[in-house]
């Protein structure tokens, strides 16, 4: 086929690529492209949908979202330049019918702010459950805080893309802290996660909230309350007295067997146990020195002579436990 115009050889539309590229484009888009920007959250609106981008892949993204291409334009690559001028040059590189092409678009590029609806809800205090942490018996811990944190941090992580995913308000109480969350889905799946890490029982209660489209609407509470006991705290669990190494775990003072803590009480905390060092023993009792002077207590566990030990006292009697159940935290 013949172009029509020069009577070259005809590719696209009865033309050959150069008359028709007189006539015609082979990309559109329109003069002004509008970047949307949440000012508080800083995410760009691209598509339909608040991401979290950096100003030149949401650039990118609308542009491309927007542009159009002749269907016998093969695009291969694509270039942005970004003018001073407010301006930018989208340049399109490829084919059509295997002849090579380069097509620029130039567009003036608008930055708008709008709040995202998000950010709008998280500044409007808006929270569908509280989730409350609390200690049986004793104070929030620092690194239990921030084991909270970091709980909160990533299940927020894996809702990126749930609108309700936030904490819009953190209260710090002298029994613990709160946390309100946006949806309630995430709420339950942080407490859940929480005593999975940490240990602890969850109360759930609900209180009617309003009623939306004819529905009761609830917002929830999700009380953990963690254990009395920490790792490293000494605990009674039936008979027994344990040390705490992990959650619902002790060892046996006595005899070294591995105990699951179901209903345990605080014997000792660890801050009260006592140190010394071991200068004597048999396959009863381990003599050692401390501040106190030279103190007897029941040998259960293997120790070395000059190794530093923990006591205590309980009942009548006293009980060592190695210092490597301290070590590492
Ligand atoms: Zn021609
Ligand atoms: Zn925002």
């Amino acid at each position: 086929m013949k172009c029509a115009i020069c009577g070259g050889e005809a590719l696209i539309e009865g033309m050959c690529l150069e008359c028709y590229l007189k006539r015609d484009r082979l990309s559109w888009v329109g003069d002004v492209i509008e970047i949307v920007k949440c000012p508080k959250c800083g995410r760009y609106f691209v598509n339909k949908v608040w991401k979290d981008l950096d100003f030149d892949s949401a650039l990118f993204e609308s542009i491309v979202s927007r542009i159009r291409v002749h269907p016998q334009f093969e695009v291969e690559d694509v270039e942005v330049e970004q003018l001073n001028s407010g301006r930018c040059v989208f340049r399109l590189i490829g084919n059509v019918e295997g002849r090579e092409v380069v097509d620029e678009l130039s567009v003036e590029v608008r930055v708008k702010t709008r709040t995202c609806e998000r950010c709008a809800m998280i500044s409007g205090g808006y929270y569908e459950a509280v989730v409350q942490i609390r200690a049986d018996d004793r104070r929030v811990e620092d690194f239990e805080l921030e084991k909270v944190k970091d709980v909160i941090e990533r299940i927020l992580e894996k809702e990126r893309d749930n609108v309700k995913a936030f904490v819009s308000k953190v209260v710090e109480r002298r029994e613990g802290i709160d946390f309100y969350f946006g949806d309630k889905n995430v709420g339950r799946k942080v407490s859940r996660e929480i005593a999975k890490v940490l240990g602890g029982k969850i109360i759930e209660s609900r209180k009617l909230h309003t009623r939306k489209d004819g529905r009761d609407v609830y917002r929830y509470t999700f009380a953990v309350r963690l254990p009395c006991y920490r790792v490293g705290d000494v605990v009674r669990e039936g008979e027994r007295i344990c040390v705490v190494v992990g959650v619902g775990k002790g060892v046996d003072v006595t005899n070294y067997a591995s105990v699951n803590l179901k209903e345990p009480k605080v014997v000792k905390r660890r801050e009260d146990l006592e140190k010394g060092v071991v200068v004597n023993y048999d396959d009863y009792v381990v003599e050692i020195a401390s501040e106190r002077g030279l103190v007897k207590a029941v040998k259960s566990f293997d120790v070395d002579l000059g190794e530093e030990v923990y006591y205590f006292e309980y009942g009548s009697r006293c009980y060592v436990i190695p210092s490597r159940f301290y070590e590492g935290g």
